[in-house]
C-alpha cells in the first residue's frame, strides 16, 4: 500500500499529530518529538506514549517517523556538541525502541571545515557508542544539499557513512538532491535509489520540490507543484518509488494546504481511494 504523509506540527499533546494526519487524508506521518532547536527531550508520560502509539495503530497510521532536532551534529569538531548529539539520538532511539514501525530520521551534521574524512571518523565513533546500548535498526540518516561543510551529500559519501552499520537506513530528500546538483529524474539517481531499495536501505523519501536552482547548495523546500524541479519529474519519481513511504516537508500556512499536496500525489500516482 502506498504510504503518504507530511511533517506535522505538534502542540502540547502528541495526539495532535494524529488529528492532522487524519484530516489531510494521509496514512503515515513525521513529527518533531521535541523543540527542533534544542537538545532538551520532551517530557512524555508512559501513559501518554502508550495511548499515542495505540491510537496510531487503531488509525492505521504507519510507519511513523520522528525527525531529530536540527541541532544534532554527529560530526562536529566540538566534543560537547558531539556528546549532546549522541545523547539525543540515543534517547530518541530508546524512546521508540518498543513502538511498532516507528523510526528516527536525522541529518548527519557538518565537519566544521576539517573535511569529509575527519567528519566520517567522528560519525563512526559516535554511532559506535550509540550502538553499544541500543539497536540502530530504527535509525535513518538523510542526505544533505551540499551546504558548507555538510556531510552526506553525494551517493559515495552516503554509502561510506552507512557502510559499517548494516542495520541503519537512508532517507533521500528530493529537494536536497536537487540542491546538490542531481535531478530526481537522472538515470544515475534512479539506479542508485533502486539499488538502495533492493538492499532494504531506503526507508523513507522526503518528497519536496526545491525553491532554488539545480546545484544551488541550498535546502529550501517548495510545494510539489510550485518549485524548480519540473512537475513531470516529480510525478514520474513519485510513481517509480511509490513503495517507499513519502513524507512531505513542503511549506504551509494551513492544514488545507497539506491536504491539497496529498491530493496532488494521489493524483500523480493514480490513487482514487485508500
Ligand atoms: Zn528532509
Amino acid at each position: 500500500m502506498v504510504r503518504i504523509g507530511v511533517h506535522c506540527p505538534v502542540d502540547k499533546s502528541l495526539s495532535s499529530v494524529i488529528d492532522w494526519t487524519k484530516q489531510i487524508q494521509a496514512n503515515t506521518t513525521q513529527y518533531f518529538f521535541q523543540n527542533p532547536r534544542t537538545t532538551i527531550p520532551r517530557k512524555v508520560s508512559n501513559t501518554e506514549w502508550i495511548a499515542f502509539n495505540q491510537q496510531l495503530q487503531t488509525e492505521q497510521i504507519t510507519p511513523v517517523f520522528i525527525h531529530a532536532p536540527y541541532v544534532v551534529n554527529m560530526c562536529s569538531t566540538n566534543e560537547k556538541i558531539r556528546e549532546k548529539s549522541q545523547q539525543v539520538i540515543q534517547h530518541l532511539l530508546v524512546q521508540i525502541d518498543s513502538s511498532e514501525n516507528t523510526y528516527l530520521v536525522t541529518h548527519i551534521g557538518y565537519h566544521g571545515g576539517e573535511g569529509f574524512e575527519a567528519g566520517l571518523n567522528r560519525f563512526y565513533k559516535g554511532i559506535g557508542i550509540i550502538q553499544e546500548s541500543v539497536s540502530l535498526q530504527k535509525l535513518i540518516i538523510e542526505n544533505a544539499a551540499g551546504q558548507t561543510n555538510a556531510m552526506g551529500v553525494s551517493f559515495e559519501e552516503l554509502d561510506r557513512l552507512l557502510e559499517p552499520f548494516p542495520e541503519m537506513g537512508i532517507c533521500i530528500d528530493t529537494a536536497h538532491l536537487w540542491g546538490f546538483g542531481l535531478s530526481p529524474g537522472d538515470r544515475q539517481v534512479r539506479k542508485k535509489m533502486t539499488q538502495w531499495q533492493t538492499d532494504s536501505r531506503l526507508k523513507l523519501i522526503h518528497l519536496n520540490n526545491a525553491k532554488d536552482e539545480l546545484g544551488s547548495k541550498k535546502d529550501h523546500h517548495a510545494k510539489l507543484n510550485d518549485g524548480k524541479i519540473p512537475e513531470h519529474v516529480m510525478k514520474s519519481f513519485a510513481k517509480d518509488f511509490q513503495n517507499i513511504p513519502f513524507i512531505l516537508e513542503t511549506p504551509k500556512n494551513s492544514l488545507e494546504e497539506d491536504a491539497e499536496q496529498i491530493r496532488i500525489i494521489k493524483r500523480w500516482i493514480g490513487i482514487t481511494s485508500w
